[in-house]
């Protein structure tokens, strides 16, 4: 299985894909998670991309379609994988479907997570993550058992640089211009399913997509 999770910032993408994974036994490709080990290891790659990420603007696609090609041929995609934050552009859609048509692949499922912009703001500030396990926390919404602690034992949870109220807005507004389109592309190949996820809590929304999968 093959699927690609779309939606804004802060949507959940994160969330869901770390439970559908563990229930189909693919692996989750994140490019934004990928992004920020090279902007860490200051990589060539990660210090082109930095500035990019710091301002809330796409990196370009060049340079995030080269870390995926490379990624969707390792072994462990051999049985499917969730694409979580990867295509951004029709750019980057148009030549992911060339890349897997030439390894006579194709996406199965378009699955948009579509939370109202007014939501998105609180969910992105309230995030905090473990730098341990990748567990994904808000403060109001999914809180750590305890604070500052993760459920893996990890003392220390991150903020996002990238986090804040300013650059929340400038992620906003690329996704409306650049990202949302990719809606009526995969429309258009009957791919898209969407799943509004405002008001909704991540249980509610893991059991819709279940539902979508018939699991
Ligand atoms: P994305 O990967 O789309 O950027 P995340 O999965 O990291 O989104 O979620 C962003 C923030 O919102 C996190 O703090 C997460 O705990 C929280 N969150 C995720 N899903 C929901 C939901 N359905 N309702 C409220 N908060 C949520
Ligand atoms: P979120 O879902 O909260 O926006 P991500 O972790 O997916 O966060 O992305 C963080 C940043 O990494 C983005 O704001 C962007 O600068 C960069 N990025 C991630 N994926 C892509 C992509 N497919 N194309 C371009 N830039 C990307
Ligand atoms: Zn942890």
């Amino acid at each position: 299985m093959n699927i690609i999770l779309l939606g804004p910032p802060g949507a959940g993408k994160g969330t869901q894909a770390k439970q559908i994974v563990d229930l189909v036994s693919i692996p989750q490709i994140s490019t934004g998670d990928m992004l920020r080990v090279a902007v860490n290891k200051e990589t060539k790659l990660g210090l082109e991309a930095k500035q990019f990420m710091d301002n809330g603007q796409l990196v370009p696609d060049s340079v995030v379609i080269g870390l995926v090609k490379e990624r969707l041929f390792e072994s462990d995609c051999d049985n499917g994988f969730m694409l979580d934050g990867f295509p951004r552009t029709v750019k980057q859609a148009e030549t992911l479907d060339s890349v897997l048509k030439e390894a006579s692949k194709h996406i199965d499922y378009v699955i948009l997570l579509d939370v109202d912009d007014n939501e998105i703001v609180e969910r992105i500030t309230g995030r905090r993550t473990c730098p341990k396990c990748g567990a994904i926390y808000h403060l109001k919404y999914n809180k750590p058992p305890a604070e500052d602690l993760c459920n893996c034992g990890h003392k220390g949870l991150s903020h996002r640089a990238d986090d804040n109220k300013e650059t929340v807005i400038n992620r906003l507004d690329a996704y409306h211009k650049q990202t949302s389109p990719l809606s009526d592309y995969y429309r258009e190949f009957n791919l898209l399913k969407t799943i509004k996820g405002t008001g909704k809590s991540p249980v509610q929304v893991f059991e819709e997509i279940k539902e979508l999968f018939s699991l």
